[in-house]
């Protein structure tokens, strides 16, 4: 009798221990950050993934709405309301986002630049006109993005100069996905990827090993895959958003020093495990040369991949651990 009870604790013990094998489920959302995101996830079942999906896409409409410069929310005070000059109580999100951006900004040498906002703004018009900016259009605008003129104080935020604004394109992505994960996480997400257009965030790991993230290649493919459990991945790169004049191509990021796309990269890729951090180093060293680039990487002891005009690849010392 003795026996057969331990046989049957030993059997209940194994059954209860037994949980389904986590299957991949995944879905994407078109209505954040104007980008598509995919989630996937390995869960125990459909009902487990949606409810951290649901989660995981209202963390994202959440964030996407503090930090839309197009658009004002009832009840909302967001990055437009504060562009607008409206005074008051502001998210602490966009409190935390400006503050590490005015750190970003000073450790970049102010190629980061969130107060860029009044000559971004006239290279989007410039971009949906598909024309050029005028050069003194553009000067007299850069007199308008003193970041030091943003202060915050406590939930209060402030911008010193009516002409001035922020823009949160180079920011927001990495901070939103990585907020997110933080969520997923305190919901009991263990293993899943999250690609806010193309900022990707991994956590743990697939059934069959590393999550398996390619870069792609400025012109197209993929440039190189990499292997990565914990890490973030985030690219910016002149393929992203451009228009084209005259047979001259015209992308996003801009470089605060003469006011024109940055014109020493296609592309530069960042690995690093905190998604926000990695999306303002990626668009800071697009916008510097390799050396200052380099050094800004080691202080945080992030990797990147650069790709140089000609198509050259370069490398930091710890890419090869996670290259497949
Ligand atoms: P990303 O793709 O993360 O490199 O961010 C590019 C976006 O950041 C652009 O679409 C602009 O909204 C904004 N941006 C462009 N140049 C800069 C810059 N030098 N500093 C800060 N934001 C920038
Ligand atoms: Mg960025």
């Amino acid at each position: 009798m003795k026996r057969v009870f331990v046989i049957l604790i030993a059997a209940l013990t194994v059954l209860s221990g037994c949980k389904a094998a986590p299957k991949r489920f995944s879905a994407s959302y078109t209505d954040v950050f104007d980008t598509v995101t995919d989630f996937t996830a390995y869960c125990s079942s459909q009902e487990e993934f949606d409810r951290l999906s649901k989660a995981a896409h209202e963390e994202l409409l959440r964030l996407h709405r503090i930090f839309d410069i197009y658009n004002t929310y009832d009840g909302l005070n967001n990055a437009k309301s504060l562009n607008d000059g409206v005074s008051g109580e502001y998210p602490k999100e966009l409190c935390e986002i400006i503050g590490l951006s005015k750190q970003w900004y000073s450790e970049s040498d102010g190629a980061l630049n969130i107060a860029l906002g009044s000559v971004l703004s006239l290279w989007h018009d410039c971009r949906e006109a598909k024309v050029l900016p005028d050069a003194d259009e553009l000067k007299s605008r850069s007199a308008h993005c003193d970041i030091d003129g943003i202060t915050v104080d406590g939930r209060n935020i402030r911008l010193s100069d009516s002409m001035m604004s922020i823009d949160l394109g180079a920011v927001a992505k990495g901070y939103a996905a990585q907020k997110t994960a933080e969520l997923l996480e305190s919901l009991g997400a263990e293993n899943f990827a999250l690609s806010v257009g193309g900022n990707v965030v991994t956590r743990g790991k697939k059934p069959s090993g590393n999550w398996e993230i390619g870069i792609q290649s400025p012109d197209g493919g993929i440039l190189m895959t990499l292997s990565v459990s914990g890490e973030s991945i985030v690219t910016s790169g002149d393929y992203q958003r451009f228009y084209e004049v005259d047979g001259v191509i015209y992308h996003h990021i801009i470089d605060p020093k003469n006011l024109w796309p940055a014109s020493l990269w296609r592309s530069v890729t960042v690995i690093f495990e905190d998604s926000s951090t990695a999306d303002a180093l990626s668009t800071a060293l697009f916008c510097l040369p390799y050396e200052d680039g380099a050094k800004l990487l080691e202080k945080y002891g992030a990797e990147a991949v650069w790709v140089s005009k000609d198509g050259e690849i370069t490398c930091s010392e710890g890419v090869a651990k996670y290259e497949k």
